[in-house]
């Protein structure tokens, strides 16, 4: 396996946020040098720049084809050696796309389980408090229905008690007839 030490030509000033290392084997089939065609070979010490038009061009071509304007797509241009330390955007050009479909994949299940476990804790509770405001208005109802009896209860007594007396006035008023 081949490291490709990377730093910075002087008027790069894209920041370092990562270490990378990527391996020549893993990029033979597609990098190479936009300007003479060469490859990254394991055991050749051969830098590779990269423009930020996203041009690759070798040590020995990086000069002509990338000095002011990129031989490529004529657009002005600055150039970042590739090797050790690189640009997460950057790191993530020269990934292993397999890998960082594996790498997402296994993040992307880890947020939905993390994710899942609390929604499903929440419901947990939801239910639980669902439950105990059911039992909560049984209680209330039944309450309610005993008050209700009660009150028809009393109603009845209070209907009686009036007839008693109605009853009481009208001796008082009328004694010869008792
Ligand atoms: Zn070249
Ligand atoms: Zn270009």
């Amino acid at each position: 396996m081949v490291v490709l030490t990377t730093t910075y030509s002087q008027s790069n000033s894209v920041s370092v946020h990562h270490n990378q290392t990527v391996s020549a084997e893993s990029m033979a089939h597609w990098m190479h040098c936009n300007g003479c065609y060469c490859q990254p070979q394991p055991g050749v010490d051969l830098k590779f720049y990269l423009t930020n038009c996203s041009h690759l061009y070798c040590e020995k071509c990086v000069a002509s084809c990338a000095k002011e304007r990129c031989k490529v797509c004529r657009s002005q241009c600055t150039t970042l050696m590739l090797g050790g330390k690189l640009p997460k955007e950057v790191e993530n050009l020269f990934s292993d796309p397999i890998d960082m479909h594996q790498k997402f994949n296994k993040q992307f299940h880890q947020t939905l389980e993390f994710q899942k476990s609390h929604q499903r804790r929440l419901v947990r509770q939801l239910k639980e408090k669902m439950k105990l405001f059911g039992q909560q208005f049984s209680q209330f109802i039944e309450q309610a229905n005993a008050m209700k009896g009660e009150l028809k209860t009393t109603k009845a007594e209070n209907e009686y008690l009036r007839m008693m007396l109605k009853k009481k006035k009208w001796n008082i008023s009328c004694p010869i007839l008792w």
